[in-house]
């Protein structure tokens, strides 16, 4: 093998985990490479049109996995610079300082992670910086105490929102304003980058003013002449020498034929479904069951959230641009009816005629679907789904993954169903009173729907850290158990999901194993500091 292609760090996959570090790593000199098995998103008027990304699935990938009892089907993700950060809705969320203790659930436990929410403070606060986090501190009844405030100020509700967000207030919850990573200055609208569009959530950012790892991190890492970039570079194994104890070659798909790197470290973040399948499918004689994969553990306890869209449906109309800025958490522990958790509930981007035929949806008595999709309120709503040893990834017929996953939890789920209707009900407005929506909820206009298998978006758990390699791969610091020089950054570090959105977790995470490798790969404590000021710069 060339010593040319050998580095001092290879990066599998540029999403939130993957890209993060990458920027965090890039200004310490070391040589790096990231391999990304996609391309750059194409900038295209398409990127904003629903009927492309919504209802055709453009720009998701084309592979198809199977489940358990062998059926296709295909993953909504993507496979791109940036990876799934180019399509999220950026609500950008700490995990509650419980959510890193032991917490009873209905269903079970949810488990500790071996780091407190102390740990991973100072990283959240950096994250939020990097990922211009807009929100007000103080308004979620649920928040862990921050060491510093939100980089930018909430972004605003729309009218329809705020009158929502009242008449919650009024009722006795807490309503308050989503974290989300838009660049979105609403002092300066003529100056703004973002142009608080409909087509946010789910779609990619034609102006690339959503905070996205492509946009603040590959973008940034590749302007340093020692980090390299290979896109449509798809990992297909990690070789290990004779001990077993180090990846000692990175085997790559590109253009056709296969090419071999190799590196001191080696980090995989190809997200929690591939990365647990390129351990399993890189099994040798010292790893028989998959590389790191000594605790059987690997591809065990997927989750990936229970998650619905609910949608309401008033006499008012809902003509809200830009919906995901109102969350409700009071219900997330629980309630003084019921014990055990039950999640969070805040808003999918707003739903339209297009991408409700897509989905579905019984259509409510007297409206079509173009009027549901004017007088709806979209709720998305999360519940922690437990870690399951038996809920998992494994490679199947041809390689492919198969996805096997029961649901668990689903009282939780139901209850925050429950919760919102109840709320929604005592909704008070200016022209209906209560019967703005407790006329139409006695009709059964709400439209609950799962997400399905597919939905793989929240995808977490399958490679857990932990102190114990009988029961986890990693250790705290995302090292291999196993191996010396492997190390996992994106969501699969998970050992419990909680019930916000993953993102901000898996980019704190990235930073904080970004430190433990600055000081493994010897970067002086001078050199640590010029980071620290490349990063204020
Ligand atoms: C529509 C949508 C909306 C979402 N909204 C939110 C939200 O509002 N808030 C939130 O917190 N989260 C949200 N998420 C989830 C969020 O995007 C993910 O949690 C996050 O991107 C996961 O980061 P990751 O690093 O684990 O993986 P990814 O971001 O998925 O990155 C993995 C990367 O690895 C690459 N890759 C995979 N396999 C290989 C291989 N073998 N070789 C080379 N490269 C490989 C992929 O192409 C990809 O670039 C949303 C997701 C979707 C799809
Ligand atoms: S709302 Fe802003 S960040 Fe989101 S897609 Fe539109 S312009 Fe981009």
């Amino acid at each position: 093998m060339s010593s040319l292609n050998h580095y001092d760090l290879i990066i599998i996959g540029t999403g939130a985990g993957g890209g993060t570090l990458a920027y965090h790593l890039a200004p310490s000199g070391k040589r790096i490479l990231i391999l990304e098995r996609g391309g750059y998103v194409p900038r295209e008027k398409d990127n904003w049109d629903s009927q492309v990304v919504n209802v055709d699935g453009h720009y998701n990938t084309k592979e198809s996995w199977l489940d358990s009892e062998g059926k296709e089907l295909h993953p909504h993700t993507n496979y791109y610079v940036g990876g799934n950060t180019k399509f999220y809705g950026a609500a950008l969320f700490r995990l509650r300082k419980e959510d890193f203790g032991e917490l009873r659930h209905f269903d079970g436990i949810s488990p500790p992670w071996p780091i407190s929410y102390d740990d991973l403070e100072p990283y959240y606060t950096q994250a939020e910086n990097l990922y211009q986090v807009h929100g007000n501190r103080g308004e979620d009844p649920t928040e862990p105490a921050a060491s510093a405030p939100y980089p930018w100020p909430a972004v605003s509700h729309e009218p329809r929102i705020q009158q929502l967000s009242d008449d919650f207030a009024q009722s006795g919850l807490k309503p308050f304003h989503v974290p989300v990573g838009v660049m979105l200055d609403e002092k300066n609208p003529q100056k703004s980058r973002c142009i608080r569009c409909n087509t946010c959530d789910g779609f990619p950012c034609l102006v690339y003013a959503k905070a996205d790892a492509q946009v603040l991190c590959v973008d940034e890492a590749v302007k340093h002449s020692n980090v390299t970039l290979l896109t449509n570079s798809l990992v297909r194994r990690l070789e290990t020498d004779a001990s077993g104890r180090e990846v000692k070659s990175v085997v790559v798909e590109r253009n056709g034929s296969l090419e071999t790197y190799s590196a001191d470290v080696v980090v995989v973040s190809c997200g929690a479904i591939n990365s647990a399948a390129l351990l399993l499918r890189s099994a040798n004689e010292k790893h028989p069951r998959g590389l790191a994969n000594g605790s059987d553990v690997v591809g065990r306890h997927y989750m990936g959230h229970t998650n619905s869209v609910m949608m309401a449906i008033s006499k008012c109309p809902n003509p809200t641009i830009f919906q995901k800025t109102l969350g409700v958490n009071d219900f997330y522990f629980g309630s003084s009816d019921w014990k055990y958790p039950m999640g969070h509930i805040s808003f999918v981007g707003k739903l339209d005629a297009v991408t409700l035929k897509a989905g579905a949806p019984a259509i409510a008595p007297n409206f079509t679907l173009e009027l549901m999709a004017k007088h709806s309120l979209d709720f998305w709503l999360t519940s922690e789904d437990l870690p399951d040893p038996n809920n998992r990834v494994t490679i199947g017929r041809d390689g492919k993954i198969v996805l096997t996953y029961t649901p668990n939890n689903l009282e939780a789920h139901e209850r925050l169903q429950t919760k919102l209707k109840q709320a929604m009900k005592q909704t008070n407005c200016k022209i209906h009173g209560h019967e703005c929506h407790q006329g139409l909820f006695g009709r059964n206009l709400y439209v609950g729907q799962r997400i399905p298998l597919a939905g793989v978006a929240h995808q977490n758990g399958t490679i857990r850290f932990g102190h114990d390699p009988k029961t986890s791969v990693l250790d705290v610091n995302c090292k291999a158990h196993d191996v010396d020089n492997l190390y996992v950054v994106d969501g699969s570090f998970f050992p419990s999901s909680s019930a916000v959105n993953p993102a901000l977790t898996i980019i704190a995470n990235a930073m904080r194993v970004g430190d433990h490798l600055l000081e493994r790969m010897g970067v002086s404590d001078t050199e640590m500091a010029m980071v620290g000021s490349a990063r204020k710069a």
